[in-house]
């Protein structure tokens, strides 16, 4: 921590206002934590002004904003510091424990839903959010600070709150809630006609339309509100080559310990298998030649080499370690390092894989490469406009976000196989085996209320039991003719926030 180097910006609002006492506090206690410090007193008479003056002129590594009366204890800065000194967030918004100043439900409705207390201006930031946020800001006085909270939004940055104890006898003032409206409307306008810089698009529609719509821990999900998919902030496989154009950085976030509840059993994953292959016997002639992409267990593959010249790749050793194990005909490799030394394949199946592509646009032009014309390929994935991720997303989002990168919405699956040289030949709700002992473990810890009766219920159903999944599964087929040059779009893109 010594190396770090800390801006503390003082908005006076004028020159009139003493600011030498809380100038000497703050200098007092920061030469005590070891942190290399500026602070910087801003004397303009409006605050959206000081504040754009100076964050482009701070030169710390984490930009604290501080009232000027200070009415909280100083030590309330060095918290503010440490939450991004740690990593864990961009952003902090400090508010009084009892929320005074909290914009209405309305105003956040209008913007937002993370924005900061008006009572209190205590911000802190990394400076790359401070420097990109500050540049776009255009209000004056209080809005500036609504405007903030809209942008850290918009541009995906993570934001934390701090609580502060206020003293008792400081006078805080919050926003008038209807000059609050009024500013947020005015900031929505702006945005409508264009007046902030584009966020950095979404990674499957490429529409700038794209927001925050859930913090997870470490990381931010983002939402793109034209074709619905959801996708992390931050990402990067670990052994992938530099060649996507959707590059970032993973923070890990702790995976809890695997519960034994979880892990289908082979029967339940065998039955499962059997129900894909005679999906695919409809498409596919016996002892065509068929890839699978992600071999998890293998029991696909089990399933598959009796009827067909099987051929798997995953990216994992010793997944593929243990399939070929089993008999198979497995390559540790990922999609993008893989060659095929032998003929196109007439069908290539992929379950629940596609979600942990970073750039599905370049999956996709590989796949149509590995593929001969004609052929098939199946998919099964997560559908973010069917019901069960509807009714679930809030509670599960970090569970959904543990292994995938991107869920995908059905309309966003459907235009990317079209764009990418497919056709769809049949897209519908995936089923899959589970055992009871699983369903048990779910209902119960999801609706304890209605465990009771499923347990009564699963006593006559057979086990294991077909049940939707929330996924759907997409059977489509390589055109012949050549496809819309997706990369063309992309090199032509205007360059992002971030
Ligand atoms: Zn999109």
């Amino acid at each position: 921590m010594a190396g770090s180097t800390v801006s503390i910006l003082v908005p006076v609002g004028g020159p009139s206002q003493p600011a030498t006492a809380v100038r000497e506090t703050i200098e007092r206690y920061l030469a005590t934590t070891g942190f290399t410090f500026e602070v910087i007193v801003l004397e303009d008479e409006c605050y959206g002004a000081a504040v754009r003056r100076g964050i482009a002129d701070a030169r710390g590594n984490v930009i604290v904003i501080v009232d000027p009366d200070l009415p909280y204890p100083v030590t309330a800065i060095g918290d503010a510091v440490a939450m991004i000194e740690s990593g864990t967030t961009d952003v902090v918004f400090a508010a009084p424990h009892d929320g005074r100043g909290e914009p209405s439900s309305l105003v956040r409705w209008v913007l937002v839903p993370y924005l900061p207390d008006t009572s209190l201006k205590l911000k802190a930031f990394s400076s790359s959010s401070a420097k990109l946020v500050a540049a776009e800001t255009k209000h004056g006085s209080d809005a500036c600070d609504l405007e903030i909270g809209f942008l850290v939004n918009k541009y995906g940055f993570r934001v934390e709150r701090l609580h502060v104890e206020v003293a008792p006898g400081a006078s805080v003032r919050a926003m008038n809630p209807l000059r609050a409206l009024l500013g947020a409307l005015r900031i929505r306008l702006t945005n409508r006609s264009m007046g902030y810089r584009a966020a950095r698009r979404c990674p499957v529609c490429f529409s700038p339309e794209v927001w925050t719509c859930a913090q997870i821990p470490g990381n931010v999900v983002r939402a793109c509100a034209r074709c619905k998919c959801r996708y992390l902030n931050q990402f990067a496989m670990p052994d992938e080559d530099d060649t996507h154009p959707v590059r970032r950085v993973l923070r890990p976030h702790p995976i809890p310990p695997e519960m034994p509840e979880m892990v289908h059993s082979d029967p339940a994953r065998a039955k499962t298998s059997r129900r894909r292959i005679t999906v695919l016997r409809k498409q596919v002639p016996a002892h065509a030649r068929l890839l699978e992409i992600g071999v998890r267990d293998g029991s696909f593959g089990a399933a598959a080499s009796q009827e067909y010249d099987y051929v798997g790749i995953d990216r994992s050793p010793a997944v593929a370690r243990h399939a070929r194990g089993r008999g198979l005909e497995v390559y540790c490799a990922t999609l993008a390092n893989f060659v095929n030394t032998g003929p196109a394949f007439d069908a290539i199946t992929s379950f629940h894989v596609f979600e942990n592509m970073p750039d599905p646009h370049d999956a996709l032009s590989r796949i149509k490469d590995l593929v001969k014309p004609g052929g098939i390929l199946f998919l099964t994935t997560f559908d973010t406009e069917g019901l069960v991720y509807l009714l679930t997303e809030r509670k599960r989002m970090a569970q959904n976000f543990r292994t995938h990168l991107i869920l995908y919405s059905r309309s966003a699956m459907i235009e990317l196989l079209e764009n990418s040289g497919f056709e769809i030949e049949s897209i519908g709700p995936d089923f899959e085996y589970r055992d009871h002992k699983f369903l048990r473990h779910v209902v119960g810890s999801r609706w304890p209320l209605a465990a009771p009766l499923v347990r009564a219920a699963l006593r006559i159903l057979p086990d294991p039991l077909l049940v939707g999944t929330g996924s759907i599964r997409i059977v489509a087929r390589r055109r012949a003719g050549a496809a819309h040059n997706v990369r063309s779009i992309r090199a032509v893109e205007p360059t992002h926030a971030r």
